[in-house]
């Protein structure tokens, strides 16, 4: 499963993925002119000349650029897990590995990796591929790791209500990586655990054994 391929099916028709040259003051919400020229202050603050050749085009991809990183905040996670179904099944469910790329709001730079979603139905289940949406729309916009690990638990817990949620986020954080302290390969580790994942040692075990049995 593709997550470029959701992308495209989240936002039909939306104006992220038309090709670069056509003309879109606003995408979707987003005043890309607005960005245009703040990003040309940004070039000009800097020492550069934003009318060289280079760097000319700069401004008008960066604000779609930022339409794209930033499409969560005009979509309403929440809603994927409303097409839930009812099932007898009262096994953990876990989508392992689920990419994601999100922008740390304090320094809007991007931190990227993998998500693991789990839950313990009680009644409703959902699409898999309906979680790794709740994913992105939650990662879709700036973003801190603590904030969208608990964001995603908490959308689950209250659409799905089932007796527990696991999320573990693990992710690459470029604001650490190529500045600040500048600690490549450092991966920041975050999870949040609902209902019997945080009552229930064995459960809690047996959900952790899942994500991240074969590979130690
Ligand atoms: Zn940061």
């Amino acid at each position: 499963m593709s997550l470029a391929t959701n992308r495209r099916d989240a936002f039909p028709g939306s104006l992220v993925d038309e090709a670069d040259d056509v003309e879109a003051p606003l995408a979707g919400g987003v005043d890309l002119s607005r960005i245009e020229r703040a990003i040309r202050e940004v070039l000009c603050a800097v020492g550069e000349d934003p009318d060289r050749e280079g760097l000319r085009e700069t401004p008008r991809r960066v604000a779609r650029m930022y339409a794209e990183l930033f499409s969560g905040l005009r979509e309403d996670p929440r809603t994927h897990l409303r097409k839930f179904f009812t099932e007898k099944y009262d096994e953990i469910v876990l989508v392992r590995d689920i990419s994601f790329e999100s922008v740390c709001e304090h320094h809007l730079m991007p931190f990227m990796g993998k998500a693991h979603l789990g839950y313990l139905p009680n009644g409703r289940v959902v699409g898999l591929s309906k979680l790794a949406r709740v994913v992105e729309g939650v990662a879709r916009r700036p973003q801190v790791q603590e904030r969208m690990t608990e964001t995603i638990a908490d959308l689950v817990m209250e659409e799905l209500q089932p007796k527990g949620v696991a999320v573990v986020v693990e992710a690459v954080h470029t604001c650490m990586t190529v500045r600040g302290v500048r600690k490549p390969g450092s991966v920041c580790v975050t999870s949040a655990m609902k209902g019997a994942f945080r009552n229930n040692p064995s459960t809690r075990a047996e959900i952790m054994t899942l994500i991240y049995g074969d590979r130690r």
